[in-house]
């Protein structure tokens, strides 16, 4: 295996720096992919300053990966050498329990393995993400991504894309469907350009004034400015989905309120801090509904790339060497980015 070049986090308090390790030899289902690009997920930050109480250090993040295959295992029979593919949140799963026998292997019973920070079930080793040269996966979660999107915008949609996708699916946006997103970051951003190909009715809210032409041209039908209570009371009652990508802790009673009757809003957002429990009264009155969605199985995520590839959805990046990957992080937190940094792996290869 050649040496494989990345950017790690030490520690929680130090910034991401160079760091140089082996990938497994490959094992007979294995596909050996050489990285293009890896898009930068606010999950990428939370985990290198260990926010989520669970990292193990150096933590290697990335799981929006996109690049070509370059060796296969023995035993595969789906990809081959040259292929271009993506691999997302999920490197494996348990495969056996109910979850992931219905494709749900992000709800694995026994614990899904993460692309990084998690635990390979074969050797106890834990496993590092796309902010690196090389990638070993199993054939079993490798998508194949379509050639007809630029590879780098096409990134992002492996977390941020399947992450918004599945609960709008999960929920019935669609014609006749008033769909609300929070925040338009990088899942945000996503998910008012898969909900408007879905055919729903759009509306963003969002924290930041200077959003407001981007998000029309994103394809938001109308744009609420979050803060201005006669903005959100224009919308009471009236919204059957939300999905709230909101990276921070917030009050969530100003947008239960905006659901109608049955309406759902779903938490996509994981910030370090709880939200404050909201009142009982929103959701009881009502028959409201508030949910939660993690990613999506790998049956889903490739639904969704041949959707996007449909429609021609791809992410509005922003590609950065692998050299600025601390900047582009304290930009991530400022609500700085247009909308989701992407990772030119031949950065590393310099
Ligand atoms: P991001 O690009 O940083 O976007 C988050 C957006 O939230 C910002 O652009 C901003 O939008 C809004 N926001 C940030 N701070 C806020 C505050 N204090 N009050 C109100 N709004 C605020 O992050 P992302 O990569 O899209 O990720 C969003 C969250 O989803 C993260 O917590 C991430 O870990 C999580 N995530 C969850 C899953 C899952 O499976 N559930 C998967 C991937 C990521 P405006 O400027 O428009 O207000
Ligand atoms: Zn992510
Ligand atoms: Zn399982």
């Amino acid at each position: 295996m050649p040496t494989t070049y990345a950017y790690a986090a030490r520690s929680a308090d130090t910034p991401l720096a160079p760091f140089e390790f082996q990938r497994r030899a490959l094992r007979e289902l294995d596909v050996q992919i050489e990285v293009m690009y890896c898009g930068v997920c606010h999950s990428d930050l939370h985990q290198a300053r260990n926010e989520w109480k669970n990292s193990i250090y150096p933590v290697v993040p990335g799981h929006e990966i996109v690049g070509r295959v370059t060796h296969v295992g023995s035993g595969v029979t789906r990809f081959k050498a040259g292929d271009l593919v993506g691999v997302g949140c999920l490197v494996d799963s348990c495969r056996t329990c109910p979850s992931c026998a219905e494709g749900l292997e992000q709800y694995c019973e026994n614990g899904f393995v993460g692309t990084y920070n998690g635990v390979d079930r074969v050797s106890g080793d834990i496993t590092y993400g796309g902010y690196s040269t090389n990638l070993v996966v199993d054939e079993a979660f490798v998508l194949r991504v379509p050639e007809n999107l630029d590879p780098a915008a096409t990134a992002p949609l492996l977390c941020a894309g399947i992450t918004t996708y599945s609960p709008l699916r999960q929920w019935g946006a669609g014609p006749g469907k008033k769909v609300g997103i929070v925040g338009l970051g990088g899942l945000g951003h996503m998910g008012v350009k898969l909900a408007r190909a879905m055919g729903a009715h759009v509306v963003l809210f969002t924290t930041s004034a200077s959003k407001v032409e981007d998000a029309k041209r994103l394809g938001a039908h109308e744009v609420v400015i979050s803060k201005s209570p006669e903005e959100m009371q224009a919308h009471a009652n009236s919204f059957d989905l939300i999905v709230n990508t909101v990276a921070a802790q917030h009050d969530l009673n100003p947008f239960i309120a905006l659901l109608k009757r049955d309406g759902t809003m779903t938490l996509v957002g994981a910030p370090e801090h709880d939200h404050p429990s909201p009142q009982v009264f929103g959701l009881i009155m009502k028959r409201r509904r508030l949910a939660g969605s993690l990613i999506g199985g790998i049956a889903e995520t490739q639904e969704m790339l041949d959707f996007c590839g449909q429609h021609g959805i791809t992410s509005d990046i922003e590609l950065i060497p692998m050299q600025k990957i601390n900047d582009a992080y304290e930009r991530m937190l400022k609500s700085d980015v247009k909308y989701r940094f992407v990772v030119d792996i031949d950065s590393l290869r310099q």
